[in-house]
């Protein structure tokens, strides 16, 4: 969504008419299944997703608002049945290159659980060494082989066709994706099952003319990127514009190229539409340590911990410039705060800051001439300053030619690396001069102004090359220029060397990207995530939507009114009494008590929970704590946690204990005689 956005805003300062659609696939068995756990409609279940995605993309100014996305799709709108079902009709009446029927009636054969009442897709259902049959995965009784009346779409006629898109240059980007796509092609093509009887997929888009079919998800989602803009529905295309739109570029991840590549073109083709003007396959983040990221590990990257630890902007331009586009990159908090801190503190906000905050000091703050007088020239030339000032616009007048081209070719951690150095250029342009000194020699006045006039110039370009990427840091650095326009509005190829008028007088210089300390914000992103539990997401997230991705849980228990524990305030997430009811807290006495060699923060105690003998437990709290202090105390133990081992130690159980403020220190309960209310 970063890179579309990126682009979209490349584009629109271009002028180049402009529609950045991203959004949401809503029907389907998975969804249908996710609201009947949750206990909602499959309406609910995905406004509840949305409204997830939506607080996302508000957050990190991807919205509308901040002149992000133009829509955000969702498939459950109802133009969007319009023009799916406006495509569907096509499909049914069109020939295919083979001159057969592209959709006709066959049927559909699936792994059906009959205590479920529904159809296994491999992920539900297990198959043992030497048995023909699988088995349900709930139930684990054999599923039975049954088939269905369904649609299908003929796939197989379009292989040479889908060959031929693909032999056009770019229509399949990266070149690695686009063999792996006509390698599948050439492998041979089965028809596609389209559509299911209502009786078992009951949430989508239903078959025009034949009610008990809907139509298979693919087929309707896909096609939001033509509904959006008016495809089969007047209104729509009124509003926002068919033919103005269309073809556009789809970004997508790698994991769902094929759908794109080979299923959406084909669908396309059948319905006469024309192809879109080219399918990028992005690559996914892996950990630092190029794992795959996955709750199980703990290696995630949770969205509330970057919005509070980090700019918006220094997230955008961490994973543009990380990431090679089309490949795989690898995301991590400490390689983020060691980029913001090299790239964009020493870096741009340093030439920025130092730049800016020099013409407050010597020039009044206004921006001084660049011009050096002919009586002047000699002199300048003595400290070494280049009186030529059209060497320094002319190298970074190529550079900017080189980062369009680079970033129009999608090579956005290039393009970022050739920018990075005009940074270096002017910085040691700055370094050199000497401002510092020259500002002491009243005869070296003009060559001091020409000096900071080709660094302010210089962070002017900037702005506008960068908007696309850090729209807030570029806008802020171009208003503390005095500039009153906005970058987002001007294109970067029309930018001329001089263009920044003499006596413009500076905005309120502040610094733009603060220092990150290191130590400070891992360890406050590590407690944060230690007291919030890994894995206890807050939010809704695509695993809700995806069964198979979390664990099947038996129904919750029937709640039996309100108690006390629901005047709760502050919760984000609700357990039942009965999850709570399985903690078993008992209060103990530490008998022993000694630090963790090597670790700054385990204890490692014996406590006396009234069993044969104390328990061995680690806690993290060593910082806090001293071990001589502990013995005798009373603490409140977790006696049933599954056992762990930590730094070679076995923990039978957890000491309870509340952090205190954000990142703060952590705190044991009080001694339990004090606090009978609070443990009742
Ligand atoms: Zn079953």
């Amino acid at each position: 969504m970063i890179v579309a956005d990126t682009i979209a805003r490349r584009k629109r300062q271009q002028g180049v008419p402009t529609y950045f659609l991203t959004g949401t696939d809503e029907h389907g068995i998975n969804i249908e299944r996710a609201a009947e756990r949750a206990g909602r409609t499959p309406q609910q279940q995905a406004d509840y997703v949305v409204n997830y995605y939506k607080e996302m993309t508000d957050q990190f100014g991807l919205d509308t608002i901040h002149g992000g996305f133009d829509v955000f799709m969702r498939t459950t709108a109802p133009f969007h049945y319009q023009g799916v079902s406006e495509l569907w009709r096509r499909v049914a009446k069109a020939k295919t290159p083979k001159g057969n029927d592209a959709l006709y009636k066959g049927h559909y054969e699936g792994w059906f659980c009959a205590p479920c009442a529904e159809y296994k897709t491999e992920d539900e259902y297990i198959k043992a060494e030497g048995e023909e049959v699988p088995r349900c995965l709930i139930h684990e009784t054999p599923l039975d082989r049954v088939s269905e009346e369904s649609y299908f779409f003929r796939l197989s006629d379009y292989d040479e066709a889908l060959l031929a898109l693909y032999a056009q240059p770019d229509f399949v980007r990266p070149e690695t994706r686009r063999n792996e796509v006509a390698a599948f092609v050439k492998g041979g093509l089965q028809d596609l099952s389209v559509s299911r009887l209502k009786t078992s997929v009951s949430w989508g888009v239903p078959v025009p003319d034949d009610p008990a079919h809907t139509m298979y998800v693919w087929f309707d989602a896909l096609t939001n990127y033509i509904t959006a803009i008016g495809f089969g529905n007047e209104e729509r295309e009124q509003v926002v514009g068919f033919d103005k739109f269309w073809p556009a570029l789809h970004l997508v991840g790698k994991d769902i190229l094929r759908f794109h590549a080979v299923y959406w073109p084909a669908f396309l083709l059948a319905g006469g539409v024309p192809q879109p003007r080219g399918i990028v396959a992005h690559g996914m983040w892996l950990d630092p340590n190029g794992r795959k990221m996955s709750k199980t590990l703990g290696n995630t990257i949770e969205l509330d911990v970057l919005k509070r630890h980090f700019s918006v902007d220094a997230v955008r331009y961490f994973c543009l410039r990380e990431m090679v586009f089309g490949q795989d990159g690898r995301f991590g908090y400490e390689g983020l705060i060691d980029r913001t801190n090299s790239d964009l503190a020493s870096g741009l906000g340093n030439l920025s800051s130092r730049t800016l905050t020099m013409i407050a000091r010597y020039c009044d703050g206004r921006i001084p001439s660049g011009k050096i007088a002919e009586d002047k020239l000699l002199m300048a030339k003595r400290t070494g300053v280049d009186t030529d000032e059209t060497t320094i616009a002319g190298f970074i007048e190529t550079a900017r030619n080189e980062y369009l081209l680079q970033f129009d070719n999608l090579a956005f951690s290039r393009a970022l690396e050739v920018l990075w150095t005009i940074i270096a250029r002017v910085d040691k342009m700055i370094s050199d001069a000497k401002p510092w000194d020259l500002a002491k020699d009243e005869n070296q006045r003009q060559t001091l102004n020409a000096v900071l006039y080709r660094a302010a110039e210089t962070l002017r370009w900037l702005c506008v090359l960068l908007y696309p990427v850090m729209p807030a840091a570029s806008a802020e650095i171009y208003r503390q220029l005095g500039l009153t326009e906005s970058p987002a509005a001007i294109d970067p190829a029309n930018l001329k060397w001089g263009g920044l008028a003499e006596g413009t007088q500076l905005g309120e210089v502040r610094p733009v990207f603060p220092r990150i300390e290191k130590a400070k914000t891992m360890s406050a992103i590590k407690q944060g995530s230690e007291s919030a539990g890994t894995g206890s997401g807050t939010h809704a997230t695509e695993a809700d939507a995806v069964p198979g991705a979390a664990p099947v849980k038996s129904p919750a228990p029937e709640q039996k009114g309100a108690t006390e524990a629901d005047a709760v305030v502050g919760v984000a997430t609700f357990i039942e009494i009965g999850d709570f009811a399985k903690v078993d807290l008992r209060v103990g006495q530490v008998v022993t008590a000694e630090r963790v060699p090597k670790s700054d923060k385990l204890l490692l105690m014996n406590i006396d929970i009234g069993e044969e003998k104390p328990r061995q437990v680690l806690a993290g709290i060593a910082e806090y704590y001293e071990a001589e202090k502990m013995v005798g105390r009373k603490v409140v133990v977790v006696a049933n946690l599954k056992p762990r081992k930590l730094r070679g130690y076995e923990s039978q159980g957890m000491v309870v204990a509340a952090s205190v403020g954000e990142g703060g220190s952590l705190l044991l309960l009080p001694s339990p005689k004090t606090c009978r209310t609070a443990l009742a």
